[in-house]
């Protein structure tokens, strides 16, 4: 496979670079440096999303008619990797990677009027309801109940890890609305608007002081049918589509940023007699071969997005993707622990907020590096267990 890039595709690199030095401020980025997981805080992602809806971009992969960019595979892989490359903010998944190419699959007409421009702009911000306490790995068995009385259904019950929806003004939800058969069949897929009266947001506050997931409750909350996406008890198909999309994607070049940090982390901190820990052969060999299985992720990527090129879903290729992704992910979080030593001490939560004046303990870029450990121990958890991944590919790959 050639890897190096056609004249045309390194022109477009060379506009996508341009266009992020003249449109990221230095909050932006700082916002970027600061990111500690998949997601950045609302109020630090929200300004580049905007700057990405001005310029056309923020949706690369949503066909051009629902204003997508209309790029190739190859464009879109540039794109990504040059934004991660400059460590720009993360733009929230759930609407424009998740919620997006659902409706444009299973949505009314009305749905897709109303909601996708929204999502676009940024003027809907969207949270998943899928897990309940009980109901992860095994999603068919949720229990939310959502029965029909004329025009709206009535729901009870609550979703759990339910990710920015104290920031969210609308939801995905999967109810029940049919105990009786097998699981997965009697279950709606459903949009709710998180200003109905009824709906409370709990914190649930991570092993790193942030708060990202919620509990929400609800209790006798009315939610128009029309907000059906699909039919009634069917919504375990659209639940299973939305999930191709929310696993996978390009995470090579974030990997490769990560290991070239940890690279300067561990070549700056002196571990006695003149030595840095890239001195160490064993640290270094660590390293190097984490380095060698991000190329092998990012040939695979390439290798699926040609696949892809000729408009097949990812099917079951994202659940390599997520795997391999999220456990390359892990190593990198642990060689930066171990790279900076005693700066994984201390609790850097005022000088990692973006805008404050607290001077950080040690390298700027060693104070992110426990938070990120630990947020990043998620990565094998959600979107789907790795272990549940691994199922899915021993099935569906292997034929096993
Ligand atoms: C930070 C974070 C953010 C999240 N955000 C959201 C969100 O926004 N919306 C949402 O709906 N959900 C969200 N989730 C929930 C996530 O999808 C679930 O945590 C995940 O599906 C696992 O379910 P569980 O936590 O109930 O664990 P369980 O399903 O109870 O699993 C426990 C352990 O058993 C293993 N296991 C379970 N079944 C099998 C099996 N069949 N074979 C082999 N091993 C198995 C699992 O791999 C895991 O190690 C989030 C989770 C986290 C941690």
């Amino acid at each position: 496979m050639d890897l190096a890039l056609a004249p045309e595709d390194a022109a477009f690199r060379d506009e996508v670079r341009a266009f992020l030095d003249e449109t990221l401020t230095e909050s932006m980025r700082e916002a970027g440096r600061l990111t500690t997981s998949v997601f950045t805080d609302y109020h630090d992602n929200m300004p580049w999303h905007k700057a990405l809806h001005a310029k056309g971009w923020v949706a690369p992969s949503w066909p051009k008619e629902y204003g997508g960019t209309g790029w190739t595979d190859m464009q879109k892989y540039i794109f990504a990797s040059e934004c991660a490359r400059a460590e720009t903010p993360h733009i929230a998944p759930m609407g424009l990677r998740m919620c997006g190419p659902v409706l444009m699959k299973y949505g009314t007409q009305q749905q897709k009027d109303f909601y996708l421009p929204r999502m676009l702009s940024g003027e809907d911000y969207w949270c998943q309801g899928y897990s309940e306490p009980g109901s992860g790995s095994d999603l068919a068995s949720l229990q939310c109940k959502a029965v029909r009385d004329g025009d709206d259904y009535v729901i009870n019950g609550t979703k759990i890890w339910t990710t920015h929806a104290q920031f969210a003004n609308r939801m995905f939800c999967l109810v029940r609305t049919d105990g009786s058969g097998k699981p997965q069949q009697g279950i709606t897929f459903i949009l709710i608007d998180m200003d109905t009266p009824g709906i409370k947001v709990e914190p649930i506050i991570t092993m790193a002081g942030d708060h990202e997931v919620n509990q929400v409750f609800f209790d006798d909350v009315r939610v128009p049918v029309a907000n059906r996406v699909g039919e009634e008890n069917d919504g375990w198909t659209v639940a299973k589509y939305l999930l191709e999309f929310e696993r996978g994607g390009s995470s090579a070049p974030g990997l490769e940023i990560g290991a070239q940090k940890v690279r300067a982390l561990a070549s700056k901190e002196a571990t006695g007699n003149g030595a840095t820990l890239m001195d160490d052969p064993a640290f270094a060999a660590k390293l190097a071969d984490t380095e060698i299985a991000i190329k092998a992720l990012e040939i695979t990527e390439h290798r699926i997005l040609s696949a892809m090129s000729s408009g097949q879903n990812p099917g079951p290729a994202s659940s390599m993707l997520k795997t391999c992704g999220t456990e390359m992910r892990q190593r990198i979080d642990e060689l930066a622990v171990e790279a900076i030593q005693h700066y994984a001490t201390p609790d850097q939560k005022d000088a990692r907020m973006t805008g404050s004046n607290v001077e950080p303990i040690g390298p700027a870029d060693a104070m992110t590096a426990v938070p990120a450990y630990l947020n990043n121990r998620a990565g094998s958890i959600y979107g789907g267990s790795n272990e549940v991944q691994r199922n899915i590919m021993a099935k569906l790959v292997l034929g096993l």
